[in-house]
C-alpha cells in the first residue's frame, strides 16, 4: 500500500509499504478515507520528538471496515468507522474507569498508545490506505448512514472535536457561564463552538490571526484581537470588569509572545487573569 512514511526531521515521503494484515483475533481492518493532519505531526515532522524513521504517521483516520479477526463481534466488514486517536483496550483498569488514553494494555510497560505516534507504541498511522486497528469493537466509533456524504465532518471526532470539547469540560462550563478561549486554532474553535453547544453565554475567542477570528466569529464566538491590545483588558472590558467565568487554553506549548519568541507559559498567564 502507499503510506506517508516519516524519514527524519521535516522529511517525509509517499512511499509504497507492506499491507498491514488481522495480527490478533481483536484487530479490525479499516480502508482509511479521510485523515487529517494534526498540529501534533508537526511535533514530529520538525524532529521534536524521538520517532523511528519508517514509521507511518497519522492518527486522526476514518473509514470503511474491509476485514474483521474472528474475535471482533460488533464491528462489520462495510462499516464505516472513526478512529479516535488513541488507543485502548476497553477492559483494563484505566480504561474501566475512563481513562482510556493511559491504556495499560495496549503498549505494554507504558500507559497510553496511540497510532503513528512518538512514545505511544508501536502501531502505525492511518495517512495511508489500510489501517489495522487493536480492539476493534472498542477502537471503532461506527457512524450513521450519511457517513459516506460527510467524513470530513465525521473524521473530526478522531481528536480535535473531542480535544475541544474536553478542553471546556475541564473548564467546569455550565450552562450559563461565559468563558475566554486562547487561541483560535482547531483545537481552540473546536473548543469554542463546544462550548457554544455548551450554552456558554459569552464565548471569546482570543488569537490574531483574521482568517481564525472571522471563523471563531462565525460559530458563535466573541473574536479577540490580541494585536489590538490587551486581551485581558478587552475581555474585562466585555464582562462589566468580572472577566468570564471560564477559561480554556488552547494554544499548546509552542505558544510564542507577541514578539514571536516561544513562551509555552505566555497564554496561560494571560488566561489566569480572565476568568474570574
Ligand atoms: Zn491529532
Ligand atoms: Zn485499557
Amino acid at each position: 500500500m502507499k503510506a506517508l512514511v516519516y524519514n527524519g526531521p521535516r522529511n517525509v515521503s509517499v512511499e509504497n509499504v507492506p499491507d498491514p494484515k488481522i495480527e490478533q483475533p481483536t484487530d479490525v481492518m479499516v480502508r482509511i478515507t479521510a485523515t487529517n493532519i494534526c498540529g501534533s505531526d508537526l511535533h514530529m515532522y520538525e524532529g521534536r520528538t524521538d520517532i523511528e524513521p519508517g514509521r507511518v504517521l497519522g492518527h486522526e483516520n476514518l473509514g470503511e471496515v474491509v476485514e474483521v479477526g474472528e474475535a471482533v463481534v460488533r464491528i462489520k466488514k462495510g462499516d464505516m468507522v472513526c478512529l479516535p486517536f488513541n488507543i485502548g483496550c476497553g477492559f483494563c483498569k484505566n480504561c474501566d474507569k475512563g481513562f482510556t488514553a493511559l491504556c495499560l494494555t495496549v503498549n505494554p510497560g507504558m500507559a497510553g498508545a496511540a497510532y503513528g505516534f512518538a512514545d505511544m507504541g508501536p502501531f502505525n498511522g492511518g495517512q495511508a490506505e489500510f489501517l489495522r486497528v487493536p480492539f476493534g469493537d472498542f477502537n471503532c466509533l461506527r457512524l450513521p448512514p450519511d457517513a459516506r456524504e460527510k467524513e470530513t465532518d465525521y473524521v473530526m471526532v478522531a481528536d480535535i472535536f473531542p480535544t475541544g470539547w474536553h478542553a471546556t469540560v475541564l473548564a467546569g462550563l455550565k450552562p450559563g457561564n461565559s468563558c475566554a478561549i486562547y487561541g483560535a486554532g482547531p483545537v481552540g474553535l473546536m473548543a469554542a463552538y463546544s462550548a457554544v453547544l455548551r450554552g456558554a453565554t459569552k464565548v471569546f475567542s482570543v488569537d490574531r490571526h483574521p482568517d481564525r477570528l472571522a471563523l471563531a466569529e462565525k460559530i458563535g464566538a466573541i473574536p479577540i484581537d490580541d494585536s489590538k491590545g490587551s486581551p485581558v483588558e478587552q475581555i474585562l472590558a466585555q464582562t462589566g470588569g468580572e472577566g468570564a467565568d471560564v477559561g480554556c487554553e488552547c494554544v499548546g506549548y509552542q505558544a510564542h509572545d507577541p514578539q514571536g519568541r516561544e513562551s509555552s507559559a505566555t497564554s496561560f498567564t494571560w488566561a489566569r487573569p480572565s476568568p474570574r
